[in-house]
């Protein structure tokens, strides 16, 4: 089964806080251990790449991908170039900041092998306006300009930490559905960096997609979360009609806690379990997997 997660802040624990590998929740052995098919890796220029030197802050990530290369896990451009039976990653950038200094920063990231981008992290920068906060502004021009580009380019456009408005903004104002690669369903943990059923509704009508976050504190109010809480939050966007459309956004490493029994890659074989006995279908599953992610990809490319 080819098994996708779409946001990881390894490379930036690696490479930046300089962490040492086997205290992650995500590496060689354990995205082996996990039947992991391909981990997303983000480039992390958070409130720091904001103030200071998003440059250096990228080469250590970047530097950090030898970690995994060396262990005999390639990056790859595409879900479609990661076979399921071995253990690839793609890599992602979260947080616009490194496109600030001019437009031209799209194409070269895209060349770096980067294939989605969320806009923001937790702070406002040229691009638009971060969830935590609560603000009212859309995409600013430029923000608009980034998203055409990277829609231009074949850059994903990914809408987790992203306000509200920024988020009606890309559908209104350009022309390719966004994904949000880690966010959970607002109406069974109502923090702001959740989706609501009206966004969730125009993900699965437009066909976009969503990868379901682990942190506990999005997945339920208290902040106790187990396997069962991250099956919840899948079936629920399910229910709503998108099992088309979820998957997984672990956020590991990213992340101070997590569910029980989902603490690092090598347990996702559990939550597949968990799934499981939700009476998915095997094709359901499947999709939930990695298969739907492959799916939005495809359509990116139509
Ligand atoms: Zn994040």
């Amino acid at each position: 089964m080819f098994i996708a997660d779409t946001h990881s802040d390894t490379l930036h624990a690696l490479g930046v806080e300089k962490k040492p590998l086997d205290s992650l929740m995500i590496n060689p052995d354990k995205l082996r251990a996990g039947h992991v098919s391909m981990q997303t890796f983000a480039l992390w220029t958070g409130s720091r790449g904001n103030r200071g030197d998003v440059d250096g802050i990228v080469r250590g990530e970047l530097e950090a991908r030898h970690f995994f290369t060396d262990a005999g896990i390639p990056q790859v451009d595409d879900p479609e170039d990661a076979p399921e039976d071995k253990c690839s990653f793609m890599l992602s950038v979260e947080g616009g900041e490194v496109f600030e200094k001019g437009i031209e920063t799209v194409e070269y990231y895209r060349s770096l092998g980067v294939r989605m981008a969320a806009l923001l992290w937790n702070n406002e920068n040229s691009i638009g306006f971060p969830a935590k906060g609560g603000s009212k502004e859309g995409l600013t021009d430029y923000g608009v300009q980034v998203v055409r580009e990277m829609q231009r380019v074949g850059m994903a456009v990914d809408t987790s930490h992203l306000n509200e408005q920024g988020f009606w903004d890309i559908f209104l104002k350009t022309n390719r559905v966004p994904l949000a690669s880690h966010s959970c369903c607002s109406a069974l943990c109502p923090h702001f960096r959740n989706l609501t059923d009206e966004q969730l509704r125009l993900l699965i009508r437009e066909k976009g997609y969503v990868g379901i976050n682990f942190y506990p504190y999005f997945l339920s109010k208290d902040g106790h979360a187990t396997l069962e809480t991250v099956a919840e939050h899948i079936d629920y966007v399910c229910q709503m009609g998108g099992e088309e459309i979820v998957g997984f956004g672990s956020d590991f490493d990213g992340i101070e806690c997590a569910p029980e029994g989902l603490e690092g890659a090598d347990k996702v074989p559990a939550l597949m379990d968990a799934l499981r006995r939700r009476g998915f279908p095997e094709k359901v599953l499947a999709g939930i997997a990695g298969e739907n992610l492959r799916g939005y990809f495809r359509r990116m490319k139509q």
